[in-house]
């Protein structure tokens, strides 16, 4: 019944984890809109362009998958694009507290969407975007972290790049 979900986030940058929350989720609906959040009050390392290419090249290889950058209020966005499914990804109970609150907002704002969180592969539980900048910046490896497009990426931005 349920055919199209949007799973949102800033992706700064995209992780294993994230594809590994967004494999998941191909396995359950029809088509997945990755929805990157140009969100200005964020800051981020990648301009939002950045964050939506690299996205996509990560994703080819996955037909179910759009990927947009979306401003404005997220229920709004879902209801454009005909879904009725956000989808979170969970890693520890840390997470749980702001994943609720968010949740139930979203829920208040439009009653015709609901939140489904997804856990990752356990190795994913402790690997967030800022755990990975953190690691390039002090040029240590994230070949086990993120894809080789994203490591490069990482690296050009700290100026790390090998001559
Ligand atoms: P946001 O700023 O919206 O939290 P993120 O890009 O940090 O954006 O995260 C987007 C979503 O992906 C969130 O639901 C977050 O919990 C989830 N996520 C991020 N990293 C992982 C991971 N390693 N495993 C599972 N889910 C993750």
């Amino acid at each position: 019944m349920i055919k199209i979900a949007v799973y949102p986030g800033s992706f700064d940058p995209v992780t294993y984890g994230h594809l590994d929350i967004a494999r998941r989720a191909t396995n359950i609906f029809a088509r997945l809109i990755i929805a990157v959040t140009s969100n200005q009050s964020k800051k981020t390392l990648f301009t939002i362009t950045e964050r939506v290419e690299m996205l996509k090249v990560v994703t080819r290889q996955m037909p179910k998958i759009e990927v947009i950058s979306f401003e404005g209020l997220l229920v709004e966005f879902v209801m454009e694009q005909q879904a009725k499914v956000i989808i979170r990804g969970l890693r520890a109970v840390s997470d749980f507290e702001y994943e609720l609150q968010l949740a139930l907002m979203n829920r208040k704002l439009e009653n015709a969407v609901d939140t489904v969180f997804l856990m990752p592969a356990e190795p994913y539980t402790y690997l967030s975007s800022s755990v990975v900048k953190e690691i390039v910046s002090k040029g240590g490896k994230a070949a086990e972290f993120v894809p080789p497009l994203i490591e490069q990426k990482l690296r050009q931005k700290f100026s790390l790049t090998k001559k």
